[in-house]
């Protein structure tokens, strides 16, 4: 029996209030359209993202290895999401104002300023690993939980660790303030439960990097990191 195509219409006004249980651990459906609304809504209209959500279907009761793309329709607002593997698909209207709605939010961080002289902007400078040397909400073994943390950049995707939480990251970069700045989604775990969130780091001009990390109805956290390199202490 062939299977049928899976596409769920989604109007985003009408989903079903979370529970704290999904928001923690990401599960339930309505979660997992949260964060393709998070991811979504940061992007520009006409946008195209291969997002780090892992597809949620299980045929033959194994994972779907697919990730779910997400693209924003170029003359209204809605959300169209499908998997890079399988049938599973979508479309999420009315999510402007929701709480996952984070283009409002996403100007604030970074307000964009005409490139300067041109050497040192873009992901190239941004780009690698930054070990996380200081965070507002966690001393530094904390941080280190799980191994050094830190945060890396590659062009459009990247990683992160610390405390309990790793995730993928989904990368767009710009200048502020006459700093190369990126901006962020992520999506990963925290412990042993599904999260996500948002953030944002700019260069300094001593060479360090200084952001905030936003865990998706959860924590959020200003973090100093630095070159991995330029970290060895000689103790
Ligand atoms: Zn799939």
């Amino acid at each position: 029996m062939a299977a049928r195509p899976k596409t769920f219409i989604t109007d985003f006004r009408h989903l079903p209030p979370l529970s704290d249980d999904e928001l923690d651990q990401g599960r339930s459906f309505a979660a997992f359209l949260s964060c393709v609304v998070a991811i979504g809504s940061m992007e520009g209209p006409d946008a195209r993202v291969r997002s780090p959500i892992p597809c949620r279907c299980r045929p033959a009761r194994r994972p779907c290895p697919g990730v779910i793309l997400i693209a924003r329709h170029p003359r209204h607002s809605e959300i169209e999401w499908r998997c890079s593997e399988c049938e599973f698909s979508g479309v999420i209207t009315h999510w402007e104002g929701s709480s996952s709605d984070f283009s409002v939010t996403a100007p604030e961080a970074v307000e964009v300023v005409a490139p300067a002289t041109a050497p040192n902007r873009g992901p190239a400078t941004l780009e690698g690993r930054w070990h996380i040397v200081e965070m507002e909400m966690w001393d530094k073994d904390a941080i280190d939980l799980l191994g050094p943390g830190y945060i890396e950049f590659q062009k459009r995707h990247g990683s992160m660790r610390f405390v309990a939480i790793e995730g993928g990251l989904d990368c767009r970069y710009s200048e502020a303030e006459g700093r190369p700045t990126v901006e962020f989604s992520w999506f990963g775990g925290d412990d042993r439960d599904d999260a996500s969130g948002r953030g944002w780091a700019r260069l300094q001009a001593d060479g360090s990097l200084v952001g905030r990390i936003f865990k998706h109805r959860g924590d959020d956290s200003s973090f100093t990191a630095r070159r991995f390199d330029s970290t060895r202490s000689p103790q």
